[in-house]
């Protein structure tokens, strides 16, 4: 009989014995009644306070220590993500996907000698390096990007720091202005900056920097011997300092270990306050550079540093950067469900390929995911703030000067 039933179409099953709110397990005989309090699965059991705090947190924290970070890392994969995503759904809608556009405003002849970069001039890569690109077209590109649904425009230029390049800051700030005023986010990445380049950049409207740290600290010398890990930190400190939302991540698969990928989350989990949006990159090796020939990381260390992450930085943007044109769908997805709430999308992601508009709306579509609003970002919803306060200051001006008499 068990088999009979086994075999008999759902839609033949007597009202009365289907299961209402409940899902059926697995391999359960349709005849059999259902014992709801059976049904419920209970969360993984926590490991140790590390896990089970992690998965509690109701706010950031920046005094993680690595031992702590390596045990999260260390969980099983299948606890790890299960518990990811719990803390995902506390702090994001994980429907949400922030969707953004990567456009290189000048390409190439970069100094520095970072092992994996296309646009580095030591290597021989084929790339030709270009002047920037003028004001109009990449103001141009933006608005495209906004038609497809992106509400994050960053502009990438190839240069060591920005000394001595008056000219191409003023253009930089005249980029911000004009992709602000279109209603979108402006993220910019143009190499080291000092306190006053970061305030000019804030007072032209940016919302983001990028500057990543790349990878740990101690892998840090075997991948850029041109700047070191401070120098980037100083960098990152410039913009916190400046008011502007820190983005800071790193790049897998550039011959690290696991305790590495530790210890690049450590880093940015250290900081004086968590980075808004955390890029993770795949290497995308490039034929002529050092780190042409790697090969591609795991998936599973991908997803595991993702996972961690999502821990460890609860309020924090992550962002699956390059190397997602590499993935298939259902790849990604599980880095969605594990906590990556950002993608670039568009027809580029500087000098490396990038999935495309219509790709993403018909993966968003399959998997009832939707493009993030600005105002759900922690940076929009800071932004809410500041207007309203400045707007309250304005009224509480107004009305001060409504009932303050004439003279004194
Ligand atoms: S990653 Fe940036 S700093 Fe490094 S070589 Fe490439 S463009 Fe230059």
């Amino acid at each position: 009989m068990a088999h009979r039933a086994l075999v008999r179409p759902i839609g033949l099953v007597p009202a009365l014995c289907r299961p209402q709110h409940v899902s059926r397990p697995f391999s359960t005989v349709l005849d059999t009644p259902i014992n709801p309090a059976a049904q419920q699965t209970p969360p993984p059991a926590p490991s140790s306070s590390v896990f089970h705090d992690a998965v509690q947190a109701a706010a950031p924290r920046t005094n993680w220590t690595k031992e702590e970070i390596s045990e999260l890392y260390n969980t099983p994969l299948i606890n790890l993500t299960y518990a990811a995503a719990t803390v995902h759904r506390r702090f994001h809608n994980p429907a949400a996907i922030q969707m953004c556009t990567l456009m290189n405003i000048k390409t190439g002849g970069c100094s520095e000698d970072c092992s994996y970069c296309a646009q580095s001039s030591r290597y021989n890569t084929g790339l030709k390096a270009s002047k920037m690109v003028d004001v109009a077209s990449v103001l141009e590109a933006a608005r495209v990007a906004k038609e497809n649904g992106s509400s994050r425009f960053c502009m990438g230029a190839a240069w060591r720091d920005m000394r001595g390049r008056k000219t191409n800051l003023k253009n930089v700030k005249e980029m911000v202005k004009g992709v602000r005023a279109m209603g979108m986010e402006a993220c910019v990445t143009l190499g080291m900056i000092d306190a006053e380049q970061a305030k000019e950049l804030k007072d032209a409207g940016l919302t983001a920097y990028n500057h990543n740290v790349d990878t740990s600290r101690e892998h840090y010398p075997s991948v850029i011997t041109t700047r070191t890990y401070d120098e980037r930190l100083a960098t990152i400190n410039n913009v916190q300092n400046a008011g502007i939302h820190v983005c800071t991540g790193g790049i897998l698969g550039l011959g690290e270990k696991p305790q590495d990928h530790v210890g690049l989350i450590h880093t940015v989990a250290t900081l004086p306050s968590h980075p808004e949006s955390f890029p993770v990159n795949a290497l995308v090796p490039i034929k002529g550079t050092p780190l042409g020939e790697s090969k591609a990381i795991a998936f599973d260390a991908i997803l595991r540093t993702i996972a961690t992450a999502r821990l460890v930085l609860p309020t924090t943007i992550i962002r699956l950067a390059a190397g997602r044109h590499t993935m298939r769908e259902e790849k990604q997805m599980m880095c969605f469900m594990a906590g990556a709430n950002a993608v670039f999308t568009g027809e580029k992601m500087l000098t490396t390929a990038c999935n495309g508009w219509e790709e993403d709306k018909a993966m968003f579509d399959r998997w009832g995911l939707r493009p993030m609003e600005s105002h759900e970002t922690i940076g929009g919803q800071q932004e809410i703030a500041e207007a309203k306060s400045e707007a309250s200051i304005g009224e509480a001006l107004t009305s001060a000067e409504q009932t303050t008499p004439a003279s004194i």
